[in-house]
């Protein structure tokens, strides 16, 4: 990356509207979110794409916390033969295996698999530390990289090596076990929700969708700009496959061995791609006040260094103000339109441009990211306008991708619908559905679009299901997804 300043990098992001894919990759390389690195399909995330993915991890971490789980570290080369013992696991894994097989410049007699995800470790390693009921339940949750050998790989949204939290917990009862794939499928939900500002549908997967190796899986989806859909997080149902794969038993209240019901759940930095492409606009990002690095931008305006020591004198106090609030002074010796969208492409949510005419009515103008709004502040204002400013800012974003997903969601009760509906635009169709796998694929082959989440049970009346005609049991959304 050459000086980006020279080539006028803001002009440079493609149209939204005309290249979707290629205005993201703009967007984030450009607001200096993520790049591509040496190494084919892996991205290295820059300070300022790190520190929008710390204001995500931070909150999160704290829930997991506040809901009794502590966080642990394994591991990340696994054993092959960890890995072969759950088949279904193994077949959805091993085609995007990293191994590594050589080490101190010895074949090594076990490859060992850059782990992809934890659940067979985990399972090995509790064998030891579970024995009885008493020692359950087992919660816990690490912060990681993980690898998967994709082939095709698109910054923040598939890469071959990304950051994570994977949750892993061991309960005495599958009731116990269920009741904490909804819980922590919640707080993805408050996550995306109250901190991204990405209104999301939550609800079961089909069987074709789910983890390899879980009984059932659930996901919270979000809808990007482009009405296509982007799982954002997901919570896993595992029953005792696992647990008897790795042969962890425990001592049950009638003194027998049992085998412990298992979960996982995980949210990655495919959260930063999610807040990218559910707010961003063609002069780049947009980010919810809650999460974004800087929240305000001050762009001091002044032509001689005496104007210079008047705006830096009054902005002492201002910075005072608004000491709870992430805030930058711009003071670089370059113009203030060139700021302005320099700020506007990283998508600080507010800026505060301030000039000696200002100075002189004791007040500065304040600029909403959101529509460019402009509002006159006095000075001794901002410390209780810039804070409630920031708040409406996150309310109308989530407001506004909500009525988004609204207007570009319909309900159809037929195949044909479904079809011409997908040919000519792109959403959420929500539908009647029987369950069957078939008409996963009938739909699928016809359209590319998959089932997203399973919504509820269908209505008391028995409504035939959109594809096949047979009675349904639920309702389930469809949408093209990433
Ligand atoms: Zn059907």
């Amino acid at each position: 990356m050459a000086d980006e300043r020279d080539s006028g990098f803001v002009k440079e992001i493609r149209k939204q509207s005309a290249d979707f894919p290629g205005w993201y990759t703009d967007v984030v390389r450009k607001a200096q979110l993520a790049d591509y690195s040496p190494v084919r399909g892996c991205m290295v995330i820059r300070p300022y794409g790190y520190s929008l993915w710390e204001n995500i991890r931070d909150p999160l971490d704290g829930l997991i916390k506040e809901t009794g789980h502590e966080n642990w570290y394994f591991p990340a080369l696994i054993p092959l033969s960890f890995l072969m013992k759950e088949a279904e696991h193994v077949e959805g894994f091993q085609p995007e295996f990293a191994m590594v097989t050589r080490g101190g410049g010895k074949e090594l007699e076990e490859p060992l698999v850059l782990r992809p995800t934890s659940e067979t470790m985990i399972a090995s390693v509790l064998r030891d530390y579970i024995q009885s009921y008493r020692d359950l339940p087992v919660l816990t949750n690490q912060w990681n990289n993980v690898f998967r050998w994709e082939l095709r790989t698109r910054l923040f949204l598939r890469t071959l090596e990304f950051l994570w939290q994977e949750g892993h917990t061991f309960h005495e009862t599958a009731a116990e076990a269920e009741e904490e794939v909804v819980r922590m499928l919640e707080q993805y939900r408050r996550i995306a929700e109250e901190w991204c500002a990405v209104p999301v549908l939550a609800g079961r997967k089909s069987d074709t969708e789910k983890f390899a190796g879980a009984q059932y899986s659930m996901s919270i989806e979000g809808m990007m700009v482009d009405g296509k859909a982007l799982q954002m997080g997901t919570s896993h149902y595992f029953g005792d496959n696992f647990t008897r794969a790795y042969d962890l038993t425990f001592t049950g209240r009638t003194n027998e061995r049992q085998y412990p019901y298992s979960t996982s759940w995980g949210v990655s930095t495919r959260m930063v791609g999610a807040v990218v492409m559910a707010h961003g606009d063609d002069s780049g990002l947009q980010l919810p006040p809650r999460i974004a690095p800087v929240q305000v931008i001050i762009i001091p305006i002044f032509r001689s260094d005496s104007e210079r020591v008047q705006i830096d004198t009054a902005l002492q106090q201002v910075l005072t103000d608004l000491e709870d609030i992430r805030v930058k002074v711009d003071w670089r010796d370059e113009r203030p339109g060139f700021k302005f969208n320099e700020w506007e492409l990283k998508g600080v949510p507010l800026r505060i441009e301030i000039g000696p005419r200002d100075l002189a009515k004791g007040e500065v103008t304040v600029v909403r990211r959101l529509n460019r709004a402009k509002q006159n502040v006095p000075l001794g204002d901002l410390g209780v306008t810039v804070p409630a400013m920031l708040e409406e800012i996150q309310a109308a974003l989530f407001t506004r991708a909500r009525e988004f997903r609204e207007a570009h969601t319909v309900r159809l009760d037929s195949l044909e619908a479904l079809v011409k509906f997908f040919d000519t635009s792109i959403g959420f169709v929500v539908t009647p559905w029987c369950g069957r796998t078939e008409d996963e694929r009938t739909v699928k082959d016809r359209t590319t679009a998959t089932t997203r989440v399973i919504l509820g049970a269908s209505g008391p009346a028995a409504q035939p299901c959109a594809i096949c005609g047979r009675p349904a049991s639920v309702e389930v959304a469809w949408g093209k997804a990433y």
